[in-house]
């Protein structure tokens, strides 16, 4: 007897990211020929490990593609108008296109205060309320790096999104909110669970798409997701030295007609993103 192979079903998002890289070359080289080279400033406010991966994948990238980057590592007595002080020369300075600060950061600093304190044009995360805002209002905006990265994956995919019924789970401003909020502009009729929904399974179940960003690995299993949707895993959990999603892939590909897998999923689509907003805004410059 033969047995399906069900690995189709699971996205290949590295193809999709190389195609995306391939048009953001394009882009930087026309930029070039401008003398113009996008440049990105990275804050980094805290001691942990997996920050520095994050911090070290994004510089990767950008020496792969060929775009500046500059870091600013911060010792745990750094005040929160030292940063305020970083922030405002940086947004002053016309070579810099884009600012992150990579989250969290150390407890003692005042978050709302320092990240709406880069200004909305060069906010290359989409953290800025004024980016958010005009997300909700359905504007050109600088969006979110993981939500925007999930759509690189909707759009791939060919999925047209009206009419059909998205549920997101998690309710993050970086996450949930802005993509349950971008399935919506696509004219979706959307659900959003979080840790109060009583009954998970009732809603995870009637979506055609599927959208997992709680931080709960594989809280989604088979029998919670229908036949023939499309499920797109943000999960990233560290468990007994192996990092695991927030879907149980290998299951739900028996079922989905895709499943992101995770590692090689969305988190590939996150750091892209971002160099697309940098690019984006350092285009800008080209009309000034
Ligand atoms: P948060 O912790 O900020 O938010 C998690 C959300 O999930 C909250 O809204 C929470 O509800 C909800 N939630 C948690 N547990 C459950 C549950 N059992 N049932 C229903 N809802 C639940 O996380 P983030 O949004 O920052 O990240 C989510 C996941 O995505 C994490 O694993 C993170 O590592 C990963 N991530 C991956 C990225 C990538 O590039 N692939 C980028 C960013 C994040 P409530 O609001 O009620 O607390």
């Amino acid at each position: 007897m033969q047995t399906k192979d069900y690995t189709e079903n699971i996205v290949d998002v590295k193809k999709i990211v190389e195609e995306k890289k391939k048009e953001l070359r394009k882009r930087i080289e026309k930029l070039k020929k401008k003398n113009i080279v996008p440049k990105l400033a990275v804050i980094l406010a805290n001691d942990l490990d997996s920050s520095r991966i994050y911090v070290n994948n994004k510089r990767k990238l950008c020496k792969e593609l060929n775009v500046e980057e500059v870091e600013y590592i911060l010792d745990n007595d750094i005040k929160t108008e030292k940063i305020l002080e970083i922030i405002e020369n940086l947004n002053n300075d016309p070579t810099i296109d884009g600012i992150l600060v990579q989250l969290p950061i150390y407890k003692h600093l005042d978050k709302e205060r320092i990240l709406n304190s880069i200004s909305y044009e060069k906010d290359v995360d989409g953290f800025h309320p004024l980016n958010l805002g005009k997300l909700l209002s359905n504007q050109d905006s600088m969006i979110a790096c993981t939500p925007k990265g999930i759509e690189y994956i909707i759009d791939s995919l060919n999925l047209d999104l009206e009419g059909k019924l998205a549920v997101v789970v998690g309710r993050s401003v970086i996450v949930g909110r802005p993509i349950s909020q971008i399935l919506l502009n696509k004219n979706a009729t959307i659900i959003t669970c979080h840790s109060k929904t009583v009954d998970l399974k009732k809603y995870t179940k009637m979506a055609d798409i599927l959208v997992v960003a709680a931080g709960s690995p594989h809280l989604i299993t088979k029998g919670m997701v229908k036949e023939g949707a499309v499920v797109i895993d943000v999960g990233i959990n560290r468990k007994n030295k192996k990092i695991l999603g927030d879907v149980d892939t290998n299951n739900v590909a028996k079922k989905a007609k895709y499943v992101t897998p995770v590692p090689g999923g969305v988190g590939l689509t996150t750091v892209t993103a971002l160099i697309d907003n940098l690019v984006t805004i350092a285009e800008r410059r080209l009309k000034k």
